[in-house]
């Protein structure tokens, strides 16, 4: 999930949002996401995901699709 950050006047400050892995838990700010699995337009609820679990959850889709894989 994201944990959003408004300054006083109302606007999103970007810079201290907090990106945690709904998969494991893990936590970044905006300036340390390269890899993350982030929608382009965050609903409240969607899931994101840091690269660890990406690719653990890529494998996982792979394994179902080709099960002889
Ligand atoms: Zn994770």
């Amino acid at each position: 999930m994201i944990h959003k950050r408004y300054r006083r006047n109302g606007t999103p400050d970007l810079r201290r949002w907090i990106f945690e892995c709904d998969c494991c838990h893990r936590r970044h700010t905006i300036g340390n996401i390269n890899g993350w699995l982030i929608p382009d337009h965050p609903r409240p609820g969607m899931r994101i995901y840091c690269p660890p679990c990406v690719q653990s959850i890529a494998a996982l889709i792979i394994t179902y699709a080709v099960p002889n894989a």
